[in-house]
């Protein structure tokens, strides 16, 4: 079967960010720099104007990403997600076997 060659729809693009993010706690600073949608990055700044990113510890971080993903969420009429559940939603990779882990999962900081 072919891969698809139509662009990256807006929706896509956000899922996917959302995961290397909750996945990686990667650094969200450089975001309003280079998203690639103009609208997001633009609103995304307001976002982190209001809620400086706190990254005392990996759980502060991701409880953190959380909120800040509940603001987005907010603003789209898109369901609250329950901050509890981020390390069982994001904590582990679900891979066959546990052939995968995340690397260094419980001390990124
Ligand atoms: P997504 O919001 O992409 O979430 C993916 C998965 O993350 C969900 O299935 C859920 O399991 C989990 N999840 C949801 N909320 C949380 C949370 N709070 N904490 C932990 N896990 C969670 N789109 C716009 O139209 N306008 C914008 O201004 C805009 N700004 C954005 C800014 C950024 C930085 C990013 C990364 C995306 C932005 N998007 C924006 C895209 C939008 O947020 C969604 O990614 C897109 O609409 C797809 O939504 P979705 O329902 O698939 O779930």
């Amino acid at each position: 079967k072919e891969k698809s060659a139509a662009p990256v729809t807006k929706e896509e693009l956000g899922r996917a960010t959302w995961t290397f993010l909750h996945i990686l706690a990667a650094q969200v600073q450089m975001l309003p720099r280079i998203y690639p949608c103009r609208e997001c990055r633009d609103h995304f700044k307001e976002v982190l104007r209001a809620n400086p990113v706190l990254t005392g510890s990996h759980a502060e971080f991701s409880q953190w990403l959380c909120h800040v993903h509940n603001v987005v969420n907010r603003s789209l009429a898109k369901p609250i997600f329950p901050c509890e559940r981020v390390d069982a939603r994001w904590g582990k990779l679900d891979c066959e076997q546990n052939a995968c882990e995340i690397i260094g999962s419980t001390s990124i900081f």
